[in-house]
């Protein structure tokens, strides 16, 4: 898990846990960004797109559920 709140990054408007599964090595990775980037295997170094990408943080304030009006 990685922690958004800090390094170069930290003021980035929306941070996203990127989730990635290589078949070929049968591994499984995540990798934190600000976009849902490509990111290499790091079995083989093919890369892949994630698979799915959970949204940490928008606008700087933590995910919250919508107010409904
Ligand atoms: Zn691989």
């Amino acid at each position: 898990m990685c922690n958004p709140f800090s390094g170069i990054y930290a003021n980035e408007e929306r941070w996203l846990e990127n989730a990635y599964h290589c078949e070929d090595c049968n591994e499984s990775w995540t990798d934190c960004w600000y976009c849902e980037v490509d990111d290499d295997c790091p079995g083989c170094g093919v890369t892949y797109t994630p698979e799915s990408s959970e949204l940490l943080l928008v606008n700087g304030d933590l995910e919250q559920e919508p107010v409904s009006a």
